[in-house]
């Protein structure tokens, strides 16, 4: 089967969140399972200079009028093949790949990712003579109009389905009504069933109306994104296509995150070994400057510091946890002030509590390895994989119990702890003494060496890489190939 994935980021050659590791991971995994995939991306330099074994590029006309070079080759780092949007005038830019210096989103945003969807769906139509998808997955609102192009070209001899998946609702993709005429779609598409949405164009709907099927990344999370409250206006819509809508949970790439294999971390461990963890965490705390000590549990973030991840309820939790002995390493960047509440504690308490602010990939894997509590208060999350991967590093998972992190962790409740269920720690209200009281079953556990000792290599066990998923996809893209 062959399966076009169509994303703005890949891990390991641009991040800036889950949605890169799900779409370095995923096109591995599906290949594994015996499909042939190749994966379409916007010029981003990173990913222009991994680009190898060219082929002579074809030049195409954007509907606005813009050249377009489609460069097609092998990314290296992969092992994948790959076509790549060349336009330096559209992705050659410094910043992320959606925001400038300043953080504002670029004011060309709908070009530079219509164009995404715009070349999957010709793509689809058989522009490459020697490989035509049967499946087109395109991932988030910057690939959305992928289908939305896709339904609106000529007949085909053989259907080609498309595959949408929402890995956060909560980024839309809005734009002025003005654009939609540079988009090269009929005017009919502007409408409410299309992707006009309160007088603006929605790449997020367009992906939600048009494409064959939407999935999303955890079971709970598919069903509340058809609930007002998390619905971020399109719940209306998501009920209608509830037969067209699958949760799929996501997976941790094991090549890319296991303590027994990894070379960034100061020390290898596993369920089997791990002893290892204890040299992980007196190093950090060495480094960090923390009091060097085991006797309580080193909290561990590793975030983008935003309001969805809940991040200012543990500021309201930070005097407990200190008051119990225990040590909190942050790293993360988003907001302003909360880059400066959490610095302010950090200078507060500079023996117990360190905060870095910025983007580190080793040092991501450094702070997994050595805390014990791996801390994930979202408001809402779609899956998230930190608590997955502090799940494989031993690093139990304290979460507010809210889409997929409701899907993985279970609490240390004594009837959990008893089957053999409790991995972690869940509080059920979005507020500070509920993850309060979580934070105190953690300190509680802690205290229980033996049952602490059990619960973390339960959780470093747990299988969660990506075969599963893979299996899931595979069998949606078969059925709506038939
Ligand atoms: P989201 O996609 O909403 O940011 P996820 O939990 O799905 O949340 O994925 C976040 C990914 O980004 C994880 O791989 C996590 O380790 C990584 N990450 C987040 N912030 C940082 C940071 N400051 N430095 C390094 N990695 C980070």
């Amino acid at each position: 089967m062959n399966v076009l994935q169509v994303s703005a980021e890949i891990f390991p050659l641009l991040k800036t969140g889950g949605l890169a590791d799900v779409a370095g991971a995923l096109p591995q995994a599906l290949n594994a399972a015996g499909c042939a995939v190749r994966v379409l991306l916007p010029g981003f330099a990173p990913i222009l200079a991994d680009l190898q074994d060219e082929q002579a590029p074809a030049h195409l006309v954007a509907p606005w009028g813009e050249s377009v070079a489609l460069r097609q080759g092998r990314l290296n780092s992969l092992n994948l093949q790959a076509y790549v949007i060349d336009v330096p005038h559209l992705y050659g830019r410094e910043g992320t790949p959606y925001e400038d210096e300043q953080r504002q989103p670029f004011t060309d945003n709908d070009r530079r990712f219509a164009l995404l969807g715009w070349v999957a769906a010709r793509l689809a139509a058989g522009l490459d003579a020697h490989w035509q998808p049967q499946v087109v997955h395109s991932h988030d609102w910057h690939a959305a109009l992928t289908g939305a192009y896709m339904a609106f070209l000529p007949p085909q001899r053989d259907r080609v389905a498309s595959v949408y998946t929402v890995h956060n609702l909560a980024y839309q993709g809005l734009f002025a009504p003005r654009h939609f005429f540079e988009l090269g779609l009929p005017a009919a598409a502007f409408s409410v069933d299309g992707l006009e949405f309160h007088g603006q164009l929605s790449f997020m709907k367009a992906g939600l109306f048009y494409a064959d099927h939407i999935t999303t990344v955890s079971p709970t999370y598919a069903r509340e994104i058809q609930t007002s409250e998390q619905g971020c206006g399109l719940d209306g819509l998501l009920r209608t296509r509830a037969h067209d809508l699958t949760g799929i949970l996501n997976g941790v790439d094991e090549t890319v995150w296991d303590p027994a294999r990894d070379m960034v971390i100061p020390e290898r461990f596993d369920a089997v070994k791990p002893a290892g963890k204890v040299v992980c965490k007196a190093a950090l705390q060495q480094q960090l400057g923390l009091t060097v000590q085991t006797q309580a549990p080193l909290f561990g973030v590793v975030s983008r510091l935003t309001e969805q991840k809940g991040l200012h309820l543990l500021l309201g939790v930070i005097d407990d946890l200190l008051a119990r002995g225990g040590q909190l390493v942050v790293l993360g960047t988003g907001e302003a002030a909360l880059e400066a509440a959490f610095l302010q504690c950090a200078r507060a308490h500079p023996e117990a509590i360190s905060v870095r602010i910025g983007y580190d990939e080793p040092y991501a894997h450094q702070i997994f390895a050595a805390s014990d509590v791996t801390l994930v208060p979202s408001r809402f999350e779609p899956c998230g994989l930190t608590q997955m991967y502090g799940l494989k590093y031993g690093s139990l998972p304290l979460v507010h119990r809210v889409g997929g992190l409701a899907d993985t962790v279970v609490d240390c409740a004594l009837e959990n702890l008893a089957d053999g269920s409790a991995n972690g720690f869940v509080f059920n209200r979005f507020d500070v003494p509920d993850m309060a009281r979580a934070v105190a079953r953690s300190f509680a556990l802690y205290a229980d060496s033996r049952q602490w000792r059990k619960v973390s290599t339960r959780a470093m066990r747990q299988r969660l890489g990506w075969d599963r998923a893979a299996q899931d996809y595979l069998a949606l893209y078969r059925r709506l190939c038939h």
